[in-house]
């Protein structure tokens, strides 16, 4: 599919030949003459105080000797601007006055893109139209106040051709139909519907509302957000109806103007809504984007992919919809975008921190970024009810599909560190864990399968109180199951086997797999272990009671919890108990 003509290579040569160098370079940087054929200036590529960029204004060359950043002016302006070879071609060809040539195209294809140009053509009109109403119609008086009493200046409301559309029902159809638009174009660019009470005939989309006009990369107009005035059952803001040119999941808003700058910073700033990308703008953080909700789509991310190697969210942890978080999380990770986040205050958005601590507490909290996953665990666990088993395991359950497909990194250790402490475990037991959730076990060099030892300790208690369900029930009710069990299938099938142990098969709920399972293993293991002496299960008991406490003290020395020699003599204790009756089993054998 030819989505747009190519320009013919004698187009690009003339565009070449008709580049003042030393101007282009200049709008970026300033240039000192030094021969002949040879400008210097500082860098606009890397931070320098000494001029270490070269021009050569004959041969249409630039190159740094600080950073070996060099290219022709194409390269100049695909690095500066952050557009393709295309839109670069574009920029210069309208910069000097160069008419672009495109090769042959078939019929289709060219009628194809006749009608792309109309439509933008189109969007274009309707914006300046939108903008001439918000400064000059009687009617925009409200809107204009609204806009001004929140804080924007006039210039960066003219800048992002901020409008207002009028309340009559045909306003834009009038002003477009004079130029020669016809309806079903006006219903293509989304600025039209239908009628449904007079088939037939269409009327404006959007009608007494303050519009933000939204471009693509390339400036050019493809769609709009129109906010309600008034508020009432109308919801706040309408945006144009997806169709040939506006893709809501494509959507960035502001990143006509703020491509330039992300490009040389490195970094876009993605924040939630327009306003907060015209507050940001006017402070004077000119890489800033506007995402549509909380989602980062893979529309998006391969935009900002070609542009800038980080980007920063501004989220507010009240309003960070975790799932979608996660999923934008993963299809940054998966285009080689480094994603972080920048933690706001809950419930506020980047224009309220502007005006509440200024420009610079927002660059404060902008410097204090995070990766987006360790911002996902904090969340997490902040929300989690940890003092239950049953909440530890709901936690690790969110966290592992965050953590398990982390590549080994410093990163990695630090956060398996933090869930470890929060959940109680030891770093290595979590790491195993993520490993391998469902069977709790680890492939170990040769390809054997290594169960962790506390979960198989676990596992044989439970299998023994199968084998002799009268002294297992006694052992079974002498222990705490949210404190004895770590492994969540047997902490359930522990509590299930508590008064089932006569026929633990019965009574199982039937659309709890898992738990079936897990019981059914119990009694398998039960039938092959033979019959269990009172003093092998008190042994398996202990054991899991000595791991009990020991948990807790692992958890009250890092904490520095008091108690600590209250629970160093219960272990003395337990192991007291173990030695004895080892003993006594060692006798019988
Ligand atoms: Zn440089």
């Amino acid at each position: 599919m030819t989505q747009t003509a190519r320009y013919t290579a004698d187009s690009r040569d003339r565009v070449r030949d008709a580049v003042d160098m030393v101007a282009l370079v200049s709008t970026r940087t300033e240039l000192r003459r030094a021969g002949a054929n040879s400008y210097f200036g500082r860098c606009p590529f890397h931070d320098e105080r000494t001029a270490s960029l070269h021009v050569s204004p004959d041969e249409k060359l630039y190159h740094c000797f600080g950073c070996s950043e060099s290219g022709d002016p194409f390269k100049f302006v695909m690095q500066t601007e952050g557009v393709d070879f295309r839109g670069a071609l574009e920029s210069l060809a309208g910069r000097f006055g160069v008419t672009l040539q495109t090769e042959e195209e078939d019929p289709a294809a060219a009628a194809a893109r006749q009608r792309r140009e109309r439509l933008y053509s189109l969007l274009d009109r309707a914006a300046t139209y939108y903008a001439r109403c918000l400064w000059e119609a009687r009617e925009a008086a409200d809107a204009r106040e609204h806009l001004l009493a929140r804080g924007f200046s006039e210039e960066i409301l003219r800048e992002f051709r901020i409008g207002y559309a009028p309340s009559a029902w045909d306003r834009i159809l009038v002003a477009t139909r004079q130029a020669g638009y016809g309806d079903e174009e006006l219903l293509a660019a989304g600025l039209a519907q239908r009628s449904r009470s007079r088939p037939g005939s269409v009327y404006d989309f959007f009608r007494a509302k303050i519009m933000f006009p939204t471009a693509d990369a390339r400036g050019r107009v493809r769609g709009f957000g129109g906010r309600t005035m008034e508020g009432g059952r109308m919801p706040k803001y309408i945006n144009t109806p997806d169709g040939e040119l506006y893709h809501k999941r494509e959507v960035l808003y502001g990143i006509e103007l703020a491509r330039s700058a992300a490009a040389k910073a490195g970094r876009m700033i993605l924040v939630e809504g327009y306003t907060d990308v015209l507050a940001l703008h006017q402070a004077g953080i000119r890489n800033a984007a506007g995402i549509m909700g909380t989602s980062l789509t893979a529309e998006q991310v391969r935009e900002l992919a070609r542009l800038v190697g980080v980007v920063e969210i501004c989220l507010d942890a009240d309003r960070a919809g975790q799932d979608a978080a996660l999923r934008a999380a993963q299809v940054a990770g998966s285009a080689g975008l480094e994603l972080r986040v920048v933690p706001l205050p809950p419930g506020s958005d980047p224009g309220e921190v502007i005006s509440g601590e200024g420009v610079d507490g927002l660059r404060r909290r902008m410097a204090e970024s995070v990766p987006f996953v360790m911002f996902v665990v904090r969340l997490v666990l902040d929300r989690a009810e940890l003092s239950s088993a049953e909440g530890k395991d709901r936690a690790f359950a969110e966290l592992r599909s965050v953590l398990a497909p982390l590549p080994a990194s410093a990163l990695r250790d630090e956060l398996i560190k933090l869930v470890a402490g929060a959940l109680e475990l030891s770093p290595a037991r979590l790491a195993t864990l993520l490993s391998n959730d469902r069977e709790q076990s680890t492939i170990v060099p040769g390809g054997r399968v290594a169960v962790d030892p506390t979960v198989r300790a676990e596992r044989s208690f439970l299998a023994m109180c199968v084998a002799a369900p009268e002294a297992g029930a006694a052992a079974l009710a002498s222990l705490d199951p949210g404190q004895a069990f770590t492994s969540a299938p047997l902490r359930r099938a522990a509590l299930h086997l508590r008064g089932q142990l006569e026929s633990p098969l019965a009574e199982l709920p039937a659309d709890d797999d898992e738990l079936a399972r897990s019981v059914a293993d119990l009694v398998a293991r039960a039938g092959r272990g033979g019959p269990v002496t009172a003093d092998q299960l008190e042994h398996a008991r202990l054991l899991l009671e000595l791991a009990c406490v020991e948990r807790a003290l692992a958890r009250a020395s890092s904490e520095h919890q008091p108690g600590i020699t209250d629970l160093a003599r219960r272990r003395q204790q337990v192991l007291d108990a173990i030695g004895a009756v080892s003993g006594r089993i060692e006798q019988v054998i």
